[in-house]
């Protein structure tokens, strides 16, 4: 499941001062009239740490249950200080956003359209765009969400098209590209798995593929 944190809060405030004393040039009255701005003028301001409370400074955690939404509420606070003062043009909030998958903990990242519909970078016929690619478990979570059949779904072992002698078990053969899937339908005599060293029987897998269980 994608998780967003959004930390980095900031309010961004666009200025539009007109005369030197809006910008803290003070003292400039009988000299001086107005500024001229090369550009917009924008500057970040940050909200003070939601455990410094000046006497005493603590981790935000300690300070806070809801960090965010703290945070947003910090900045709302002094967008509102701000928004109507002569030199203020423009008040925003915002904060940068995070996402990661709560299983693996990685960025969260998704297929495009494009690469939902091609083959060497889907994961089957059946992915979609907005499909996540960190771990096996939120792509299975994404599938079941959406009713879209698992990831070598009734596949009971996989052939390598370079070597037809290999037949592996789901087990030993999930996870290798280029392997190609097989049902129970593409196996009217069965099969048993070849995974392991040829030169030693007891090492080798064995497995009746179509006993071994469909997923
Ligand atoms: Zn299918
Ligand atoms: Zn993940
Ligand atoms: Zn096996």
């Amino acid at each position: 499941m994608k998780l967003t944190s959004r930390d980095e809060w900031r309010v961004m405030v666009t200025l539009k001062p007109r005369r030197p004393a809006d910008l803290g040039l003070t003292g400039l009255d009988d000299l001086a009239e107005f500024v001229a701005l090369p550009g917009p003028l924008t500057v970040a301001v940050l909200p003070r740490r939601l455990g410094d409370f000046g006497f005493v400074s603590m981790g935000d955690r300690m300070a806070s249950r809801d960090i965010e939404a703290d945070y947003r509420q910090r900045c709302d606070e002094i967008a509102r200080e701000l928004r109507h003062r002569p030199q203020v043009e423009d008040v925003t909030v915002t904060c940068t956003e995070t996402h990661t998958c709560s299983h693996c903990s990685l960025l969260w990242e998704v297929l495009t359209a494009d690469e939902a519909a091609n083959h060497s970078t889907n994961f089957d016929e059946h992915s979609v765009e907005g499909e996540p690619v960190c771990c096996d478990k939120s792509i299975a979570e994404f599938r079941t969400e959406r009713g879209i059949p698992q990831i070598n779904e009734g596949v009971v072992a996989f052939r390598n098209p370079d070597r037809p002698g290999v037949l592996l078990c789901r087990e030993h053969g999930a996870g290798w590209g280029g392997m190609v899937p097989l049902r129970s339908e593409d196996l009217p005599d069965g099969g048993v798995c070849t995974h392991g060293d040829p030169a030693e029987p007891s090492k080798v897998c064995g497995r009746d593929v179509l006993i071994g269980g469909v997923a």
